[in-house]
């Protein structure tokens, strides 16, 4: 299996099974509902855990909540860790409606502050880190391949974090003194504060995972500088750390616009209520991890009517066996879901239903095959909309299609009746 890894810029092969995997990805900041852009890497690496698993390797994947950091302290004045503590679980709801299970540990910053307290002390004993008026910065200057990861010589790394007290523009903060308005704060040698974001991957990933690990993953957004500082830092206490850096394409809003009735869909909670999971895990297998992936109300509306034709096919009877060696091919090379798509669309076409069932439940699509029964109150509204055909009121009939789509049934013409479908 290979998989493209940002710091080579290059494919990378994993050992065969079952050499245990680590996979470490960066979880959201949570301050409010989690955008559905939040919702790709953790589907994508669930995924990708689900399939190393198959391919008979020892899985641990670890996907961390950023619960300090800036953004909670700016979004809740006074009271970000009553907000870091909400938004949390608002996160773990809405990702688990996913059906995917959950990550094997999803450590928090709150968590780990003895591990990453520790960490700035051994920085700071090495001479990686200095203090500067109850901030602690890490040292760029000290660290030779800095820039490495976000393809920068390391005299040309922008400024970050402005701050005169600083040695040197490039530096970045390890441990920020607490400020006037921030409700929460932990003691250390160097006086009350708290982390930055980037020691907390550090730390949590080591803690988790140890000094090194195979993969680490999270969005393109991140690599500079989150992913260039906790590279820094940790190879600097001497963890090898990550062997593969992987790097999700972002999510884009495209569309026109998004309709009146549906406003504007953009958290992970708004979108499993408008369409449901299985059209939006249709929609994520559609782009491949690496590319950019275009949310808009038609792509959404060509991820159901893909999820529809897959259902409709597990409805009829297997007449064909599929080539599951082209599915394993599609996945082993830089795990290539859109082919693996095309393929399983083969198969429903051929009738492959054995391989079809086989390669939707990878993907927590196992359920398009299911039948389920519509309750009471939705086939009561069918009966009434074949009493309004018969009566030719095919008005009614409509405004009843309608209602009944309103509760995520179709309802489709029969030779006996009707049929009652349920929307993907
Ligand atoms: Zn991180």
């Amino acid at each position: 299996m290979r998989l493209q890894d940002t710091l080579s810029s290059s494919l990378v092969e994993l050992p065969p099974p079952p050499e245990p995997i680590g996979i470490y990805v960066c979880g959201p900041t949570v301050y409010q509902r989690a955008h559905i852009g939040n919702a790709r890497p953790f589907v994508v690496f669930m995924w990708l855990a689900r399939w190393l698993r198959a391919r008979g390797h020892e899985v641990r994947l670890v996907h961390n909540i950023t619960d300090v950091n800036d953004r909670i302290y700016e979004a809740a004045p006074g009271r970000s860790a009553e907000r870091a503590l909400e938004a949390t679980r608002w996160y773990l709801e809405d990702t688990a409606d996913f059906g995917l299970g959950m990550p094997d540990a999803q450590p928090l910053a709150t968590e780990t502050m003895p591990e990453i307290i520790a960490l700035i002390e051994e920085l700071i004993a090495s001479g990686h880190a200095y203090t500067a008026d109850g901030d602690v910065y890490f040292r760029v200057a000290r660290f030779e391949s800095y820039g490495a990861l976000s393809g920068q010589r390391p005299d040309q790394v922008e400024e970050q974090e402005p701050n005169p007290a600083k040695e040197d523009p490039r530096d970045f903060a390890l441990w920020k003194a607490t400020k006037e308005d921030e409700d929460t704060s932990w003691d250390s040698r160097w006086g009350l504060g708290r982390p930055g974001w980037h020691i907390e991957c550090s730390a949590m990933a080591a803690k988790e995972l140890g000094p090194e690990f195979w993969i680490h993953g999270g969005g393109l957004d991140l690599v500079f500088p989150h992913h260039e500082n906790e590279r820094a830092q940790s190879l600097s206490v001497g963890h090898p750390f990550a062997r593969i850096w992987m790097h999700n394409g972002m999510l884009r809003f495209t569309g026109e616009k998004m309709s009146k009735s549906l406003g504007n869909v953009e958290t992970i909670r708004e979108v499993l209520d408008t369409w449901g999971r299985e059209t939006a895990l249709v929609f994520f297998l559609t782009a491949h991890w690496r590319k950019p992936i275009d949310f808009s109300e038609e792509s959404m509306a060509a991820a159901r009517a893909q999820a529809e034709t897959l259902r409709n096919a597990l409805r009829g009877e297997a007449s064909a066996e599929g080539d599951w060696g082209a599915f394993v091919d599609a996945l082993e090379d830089d795990f290539n879901t859109p082919a693996a798509l095309a393929i399983m669309h083969d198969w429903a076409r051929a009738g492959a239903l054995a391989e079809l069932r086989r390669g939707l439940d990878l993907f927590g699509l196992g359920s398009l095959g299911e039948r389920r029964d519509a309750p009471p109150e939705v086939r009561a509204l069918a009966d009434a909309r074949s009493a309004a055909r018969a009566a030719r009121d095919f008005a009614e009939a409509d405004r009843l299609r309608a209602e009944i789509a309103a509760l995520g049934w179709d309802v489709r013409d029969a030779d006996d009746g009707y049929e009652l479908v349920p929307r993907a």
